[in-house]
């Protein structure tokens, strides 16, 4: 690490003064800071990881409508809980704080350290220090990507990390000295708001940054360049989904539940269920997504369906046709939602 005058490990005090100072001036009114409990805390935590809070705000409303506590969550049924996370994606994690609700229903007491959080299903140790610093004051410092970037250009480290997760590793003695014990959840909400809102990934907003004076790279001049932190090769991927309407119906998959992701839920089918090569048929969509280091284009095409077809969803098992009125009442996963709705505007049955 960097040795520096402006290391701010060297000047941990006045460090954490200014930043709680601008958090208190700056931080973006969010309903669960506005109405604090451990509930409320947790989900949001869920919610967060992998999701923009900007794209994480409705849904958060909408669920704590529909489950209000741990109790009222633990005693759902899973479809319901599926079904109030379509669209935010990374599905697990529904599951898993479905599962973390009823674990701690069976609990005499709630979790309190985040050694005792950490053995809970969906909860890795930023989770752990996150739920037990904000909403139980427990001294534990968080980190995250964020946070590695503020220490890295704070401290003006300059080494290249194989992965996140070396870098991560490589950060947590620096998280822990900067942290305010006094008040920990605060001070891991507010580093966590500077990388959200002015230590930015590509364009560091430094003019208007709080502790600027503390920044090594800030006064080297380039800190856009740091944390180094190779990135995995991109890998491409190309697919085909079939469209096949037949008497006001829709051909979808069902993900087995024995599948360790996104089960349960449906999404219109790879032709490969039905077919070994590409049909004949009409191209109606081509969509292109990226999930982590993959970057899919997925080509839909419609199909006529075929007395064979029908024959093969029969004995398929995991192809069902879903009256298009009831489609509401299934949970679809990631994009196919918003596929199905532009798709059914601008095809019919064939
Ligand atoms: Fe990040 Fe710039 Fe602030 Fe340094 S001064 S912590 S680089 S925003």
């Amino acid at each position: 690490m960097a040795s520096s005058d402006l290391n701010p490990l060297n000047k941990a005090v006045p460090f954490r003064r200014e930043l709680a100072a601008w958090f208190a001036r700056e931080q973006r009114k969010l309903p669960w800071r506005t109405q604090c409990s451990l509930y409320r805390t947790v989900v949001s935590e869920f919610m967060l990881q992998q999701t923009q809070v900007k794209t994480a705000l409705p849904y958060f409303d909408r669920w704590m409508r529909r489950f209000p506590d741990f109790d009222a969550l633990a005693a759902a049924p899973a479809e319901a809980v599926l079904k109030h996370w379509e669209g935010l994606g990374y599905y697990s994690r529904a599951r898993n704080l479905h599962r973390l609700a009823q674990a701690i229903a069976d609990l005499p007491e709630v979790p309190a350290t985040p050694e005792e959080w950490i053995k809970l299903p969906g909860i890795g140790p930023y989770t752990a220090a996150a739920i037990s610093s904000i909403a139980q004051g427990y001294p534990a410092a968080v980190v995250d990507g964020n946070v590695v970037r503020i220490l890295a250009r704070l401290t003006g480290d300059e080494r290249t990390f194989a992965g996140n997760a070396e870098a991560v590793k490589a950060f947590g003695d620096a998280a822990t000295a900067l942290l305010d014990a006094k008040h920990p959840g605060r001070h891991n909400e507010a580093m966590m708001e500077l990388g959200a809102t002015v230590c930015l990934k590509r364009s560091p907003l430094c003019t208007v940054c709080p502790v600027v004076r503390f920044c090594a790279a800030a006064a080297k001049g380039e800190p856009g360049s740091i944390p180094k932190i190779r990135r995995r090769a991109t890998e491409t991927v190309e697919t085909t989904r079939l469209w096949v309407r037949r008497d006001g119906k829709l051909l979808l998959h069902r993900i087995p539940e024995s599948a360790s992701q996104l089960a349960g839920q449906y999404e219109l089918p790879d032709c490969s269920l039905l077919a070994k090569r590409r049909p004949q048929g009409t191209v109606v969509g081509v969509k292109q997504r990226g999930i982590t280091h993959r970057r899919i284009t997925e080509t839909i095409l419609q199909v006529r369906c075929s007395p064979a077809m029908i024959r093969k969803v029969e004995a398929a098992g995991e192809l069902h046709w879903i009256e298009i009125e009831a489609l509401d009442g299934i949970t679809l996963s990631g994009p196919h939602r918003r596929w199905v709705r532009e798709l059914l505007e601008n095809t019919s049955d064939a």
